[in-house]
C-alpha cells in the first residue's frame, strides 16, 4: 500500500493538478491533512477535485473551521481574513455541507493524523524541539501526521529523554519509520513557507516503511493571475513566488 499525503492546498488548483500530475501511479489511496481553502483562488475547484479522488482521509483545519464559522478569525492576519471572508461568499452550498463532515484528528494506528497538532488539533504549530517533545506524549501510535505549519518536518524521538528537535526534509528525502516515534509533516501544496516556492508533498510505502518527501514546480504566475483577477491582497500573492 502507498498512500499519498497532501496538506495545506489552500485553494490553489495549479499547484494541487501539479502534483496529481507528478504523483501518478506512485499512490493507492489519498490521506489528506486539511485547509483545503483559504488564500487562494479556487475553492470550489479544489474541493470538488480533492472529492473526486475520494481519500481515504480528509481532515479539516483551521482555515476551513474559519470559513465555516467553527473558529474565530480574530487571530487571523488580516490577509487571512479577507481571504476567509472572500472564500466563504465563493463556496457553494454542497461544499459547506462537506467541509462541515471532516474531522480534524483521525486515528489509524500506527497513525495519528491531525491537522495542526495531536494536543491541538487545529492551532497548534509545531516547530520546535519543546512543542514536538510535548505533543509526543498526546498520541498514542508510532507516528504521528501534522500539517499547519506549511514548512515539511520530521521529528525524531528514541527514547524518553530523546530530545526531538526539528529536521527539515528536502526533495528526494527519504525517512525510515521504524527509527523511533514520528512526527511528520508532508509540507504544502498550496503555500510552501520553507522558503521553496514549489509545492511539497509525501509518499508512504507502508510495506517498506518510507516516507519520501517531493517538490514539484508549479505554474505560480498562472495562480497569481487569478489571485490578481479577485482583487486578492498583494502580499498573499508575492509570497507564492518566495514560498514564504
Ligand atoms: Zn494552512
Amino acid at each position: 500500500m502507498r498512500t499519498l499525503v497532501l496538506s495545506d492546498i489552500h485553494a490553489n488548483l495549479v499547484a494541487l493538478e501539479a502534483v496529481l500530475k507528478d504523483a501518478a501511479g506512485h499512490w493507492d489511496q489519498i490521506w489528506f491533512l486539511g485547509d483545503l481553502v483559504g488564500y487562494g483562488p479556487n475553492p470550489n475547484e479544489c474541493i470538488d477535485r480533492l472529492r473526486d479522488l475520494e481519500p481515504a482521509v480528509t481532515l479539516s483545519g483551521n482555515h476551513d473551521w474559519a470559513v465555516l464559522d467553527k473558529l474565530s478569525t480574530e487571530e487571523f492576519n488580516n490577509d487571512a481574513r479577507w481571504a476567509v471572508d472572500w472564500t466563504r461568499r465563493q463556496l457553494t452550498e454542497e461544499n459547506h455541507a462537506y467541509l462541515t463532515g471532516l474531522p480534524p484528528l483521525h486515528i489509524a494506528p500506527p497513525f495519528t493524523m491531525a491537522h495542526a497538532s495531536p494536543r491541538h488539533p487545529v492551532w497548534e504549530y509545531i516547530l520546535d524541539a519543546q512543542t514536538a517533545w510535548e505533543n509526543f506524549e498526546s498520541f498514542a501510535t508510532p507516528i504521528c501526521l501534522v500539517g499547519h505549519s506549511h514548512i515539511p518536518l520530521l521529528f525524531l524521538l528514541n527514547g524518553p529523554l530523546d530530545v526531538p528537535e526539528p529536521y527539515l526534509v528536502t526533495d528526494g528525502d527519504t525517512i525510515e519509520m521504524d527509527r523511533g516515534r514520528m512526527i511528520l509533516n508532508p509540507g504544502s501544496v498550496g503555500q510552501p513557507r520553507d522558503g521553496d516556492p514549489r509545492a511539497s508533498y509525501a509518499l508512504l510505502d507502508h510495506e517498506a516503511h518510507i516516507w519520501q518527501l517531493h517538490r514539484v514546480q508549479y505554474d505560480i504566475a498562472e495562480t497569481q493571475w487569478q489571485m490578481a483577477q479577485h482583487k486578492m491582497p498583494s502580499r498573499l500573492i508575492e509570497r507564492l513566488e518566495y514560498g514564504l
